[in-house]
């Protein structure tokens, strides 16, 4: 998703060692993150960076509520998320190269946003499949299920035999 300004963190003017950020994210983080799985929210996030000569060291703990789709009945599905992530930033802008905890800053940057970083350590945290618990799903879209769970069994229709029947008596 891009990135929003208010997760913007200027390093540059700050002293070595640790600091601590907390950010919010409420209905107009999941509108900007566009997102189709998770509908809106209510999260917060701190932050941990301590902040050393070369190195950038980022760690994040979200928890709060996303607003999910029940797997199973589809209704609205309050997701009660808890999730962390280590991220380090390397300073010095001499490697060009990332891999998923080591990314390298440019030369004279000033600022690291934190937007990507924080809705991955999100999408980290969901499980695959979230439903309802037991008992909680929604008891119309239940009934159907279950309709269509008994009308999938194989029956014998009586009616069947009767074609059959027919069938065989033909020349
Ligand atoms: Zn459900």
């Amino acid at each position: 998703m891009d990135a929003l300004k208010e997760h913007t963190i200027a390093f540059s003017g700050l002293k070595d060692g640790a600091h601590v950020y907390q950010f919010h994210l409420s209905e107009a983080f999941f509108t900007a993150a566009g997102e189709e799985e998770m509908e809106g929210g209510d999260v917060l996030v701190d932050v941990g960076l301590d902040k050393g000569p070369t190195l950038l060291v980022v760690d994040l703990h979200a928890k709060g509520t996303v607003d999910l789709r029940c797997d199973h009945c589809d209704a609205p599905l309050a997701f009660a998320l808890e999730g962390s992530q280590k991220q380090i930033f390397r300073l010095t802008g001499e490697e060009e190269y990332d891999d998923d905890e080591l990314v390298s800053l440019e030369t004279g940057a000033h600022s690291v946003n934190l937007t990507h970083y924080i809705y991955e350590c999100l999408r980290l945290a969901l499980p695959i499949r979230h439903v309802h618990a037991p008992g909680e799903c929604d008891p119309e879209v239940e009934k159907v299920l279950e309709r269509l769970r008994v009308s999938q069994e194989p029956v014998p229709d009586p009616r069947w035999g009767v074609l059959d029947q027919l069938k065989n008596q033909q020349p």
